[in-house]
């Protein structure tokens, strides 16, 4: 089976990063301003019609993800979507509910109220989840799903793993605390299955891509999805050298960008 999953994170007005999600230029070069977000959902409308969601996954389904839980999801995200009939994953960082910038519990329930999914990102994004103990993973994914379930009354199964660490333990660990979709970030469009949870893949967009990115992911084009994950593979490597090392050399680039 293949989806074809696409990263997003939080959607601002004004150019006002600080105003959803996490804070640090680490956080915002995966934000884009409304207007420009606006422009990608009308490419992905003229390069296909297969947004779904992980309920209904038929053909090589688009499926559009949010992480982290901050409070654009609510606003204008999850408007933007359903005016073109979509729906989203909107991934929720638990410890994070109903402060600043975050989601409240009466907005994860209009979410879950108005047809999107609502799944955990874990309870305290960890920096580099897979060097978690298996205990500490257990606890992220456990903790966060029973806050969740409590607050939507219904038992809460999809999630994405903060950071883009992963782990078959991540997963093992995501299964067992009852998940049954676990969105990665690889850059990938098969769906792999571990112990009864699915393993999806996804392509990131972030601030500064064009909207023929989005569109390029939705269609599944070569060019786009191969040179995704092309460049994830290089950052692989760097990142094998030593996790701390990788993390250095992407903020010294990320802070050079800024
Ligand atoms: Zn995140």
């Amino acid at each position: 089976m293949q989806a074809l999953a696409i990263m997003y994170h939080d959607v601002v007005e004004n150019g006002d990063f600080e105003s959803s999600g996490f804070s640090g230029e680490g956080a915002h070069v995966y934000k884009l301003r409304h207007q420009d977000f606006v422009r990608h959902l009308d490419a992905i409308a003229a390069a296909t019609s297969a947004v779904s969601t992980v309920h209904k996954l038929e053909g090589r389904p688009v499926l559009l993800t949010f992480d982290d839980g901050g409070v654009s999801s609510h606003h204008p995200i999850a408007d933007l979507l359903e005016s073109r009939g979509w729906r989203g994953h909107f991934l929720i960082t638990t410890d994070r509910i109903g402060t600043p910038g975050f989601l409240t519990e009466a907005q994860l329930r209009e979410l879950d109220r108005r047809g999107h999914i609502v799944g955990s990102h874990s309870c305290s994004h960890p920096t580099r989840m897979a060097v978690l103990t298996r205990a500490e993973l257990d606890r992220e994914w456990r903790q966060s799903i029973a806050r969740l379930s409590a607050v939507l009354g219904d038992a809460v199964k999809v999630a994405s793993v903060p950071g883009g660490y992963y782990s078959r333990e991540v997963a093992e660990s995501a299964a067992e605390a009852g998940i049954e979709a676990l969105f990665t970030s690889e850059p990938t469009a098969r769906v792999a299955m571990l112990n009864g949870c699915r393993v999806l893949g996804r392509y990131v967009v972030q601030r500064g891509m064009e909207p023929r990115w989005s569109a390029g992911f939705a269609a599944g084009s070569p060019s786009y999805c191969w040179r995704q994950s092309a460049l994830w593979k290089a950052k692989r490597v760097a990142k094998s050298l030593g996790g701390k090392t990788y993390l250095q050399l992407r903020q010294a680039i990320l802070d050079r960008k800024a």
